[in-house]
């Protein structure tokens, strides 16, 4: 699996069909409401091949007509947008802690979701479940009549950059699956594109692809949840992940922040996960993997003990929001994750130890926003379904 949106040949006329396609598509997408006028004065692209482009996709229910800009002195031209109504992607996370799916339209809002609090056993037999939940998802009224574009998953741990297959899910013990084998042998459909994905990759393409306003030129997201993961995406038409060699680009969970400390999942010593994961609280607190860590959390906010646990892995989020600023350096860096949910006293001495922090290096430099997802529960399978359609829109 290559970058997501490579298109797979170059240099032949299908080639630069599918550009000037996506060119178009991902122009309407930043800017809702242009006209082919605008598309072809901001694109470069000829009057004509603009006019031909948008009458293929208005026909194929990707794009949509609105209101008529009134023009001072010229030809009034039509608002373009991304037809909400006609197309549907799904996406589904495999979550450490349960199975998450939505259905989302071109615009990336949500039409159908479901989300159940089970905890994956073996890979058979949650793509076993997953499929019956995509039955389930697949059936809801919301998405009666759509045509599907495919279904992306996202999965906790790094993907092959070479084939879609789960390297390691260090929380769930899993090696070397092909999730998406497993699943077709459970499932009829959908149709269109399958893909797999890291959670964190997946839940950063969402964010940037389906970003309100004008993105930023890259994003890191960072996932804290059970484990913690970090997602990185940049560029205009054709938004990129870096994977690195072995898919282990964004694995900030695994970088170690105390040699020698406690023995991490992976089987190595003082990773970041030790001190700031969903897994490692619980271990601190002695809450059992079946509770909800946020309500034993909660219900126990007064003692020193779990005031100290929240403290110190706040400190160490905001290590690792550091260390990707000094690595990555991305424009805007997203937190979420279901340790969001534990709210001022962990994320507190997080955005505190980075505000005080971030300016060493340059003195001068710009602060780089932080945006905190209060509530990432369908983040990372949405951002699955923003990958379908990206590339669906190139290989339309
Ligand atoms: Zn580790």
């Amino acid at each position: 699996m290559p970058n997501s949106f490579t298109p797979q040949a170059a240099g032949d006329l299908n080639y630069l069909k599918s550009l000037n396609r996506s060119t178009i598509l991902s122009t309407v997408r930043r800017n809702p409401g242009l006209s082919r006028a605008d598309i072809a004065l901001q694109t470069g692209l000829t009057k004509a091949t603009v006019g031909g482009v948008v009458q293929i996709l208005l026909e194929q229910g990707w794009l949509r007509e609105g209101e008529l800009h009134a023009r001072g002195g010229g030809r009034p031209g039509r608002a373009l947008h991304l037809d909400d109504a006609h197309h549907c992607m799904l996406g589904a996370e495999v979550g450490v802690k349960g199975l998450r799916l939505v259905a989302c339209n071109l615009l990336g809002e949500i039409l159908a979701s479901l989300h159940r609090e089970e905890p994956p056993t073996t890979p058979e037999a949650t793509a076993r479940r997953l499929a019956e939940l995509l039955g389930e998802l697949r059936d809801d009224p919301a998405i009666a009549g759509r045509s599907c574009l495919g279904l992306g998953v996202a999965v906790p741990g790094p993907v092959s950059p070479q084939a879609p297959i789960l390297r390691l899910a260090p929380n769930l013990g899993w090696v070397d699956i092909d999730f998406l084998a497993l699943l077709r042998a459970e499932c009829r459909g959908p149709e269109g594109i399958w893909l797999l994905e890291n959670e964190a990759n997946a839940a950063a393409f969402g964010e940037f692809y389906f970003f309100d306003g004008a993105p930023p030129e890259s994003i890191a997201y960072i996932s804290a949840g059970s484990g913690i993961g970090c997602g990185v995406v940049s560029g205009d038409h054709f938004p990129v992940i870096p994977r690195g060699r072995q898919g282990l680009v964004g694995e900030i969970g695994h970088t170690v922040l105390q040699p020698g400390g406690a023995l991490c999942h992976c089987g190595n010593r003082g990773c970041a996960e030790t001190l700031v994961s969903g897994w490692a609280l619980r271990e601190a607190l002695k809450i059992d993997s079946r509770a909800s860590l946020s309500a034993s959390v909660s219900a126990r906010g007064d003692e020193a003990e779990v005031q100290a646990a929240l403290a110190r892995a706040g400190d160490a989020l905001g290590l690792l929001l550091l260390n990707l600023h000094h690595t990555l350096n991305p424009s805007m860096l997203i937190v979420g994750g279901s340790l969001m949910r534990l709210g001022a006293r962990l994320i507190g001495p997080a955005l505190s130890y980075f505000d005080a922090h971030q300016n060493d290096l340059l003195r001068q430099a710009q602060a780089v926003p932080v945006k905190v997802v209060e509530d990432s529960t369908f983040t990372a399978a949405r951002g699955a379904a923003a990958q379908v359609m990206a590339r669906a829109a190139v290989a339309l």
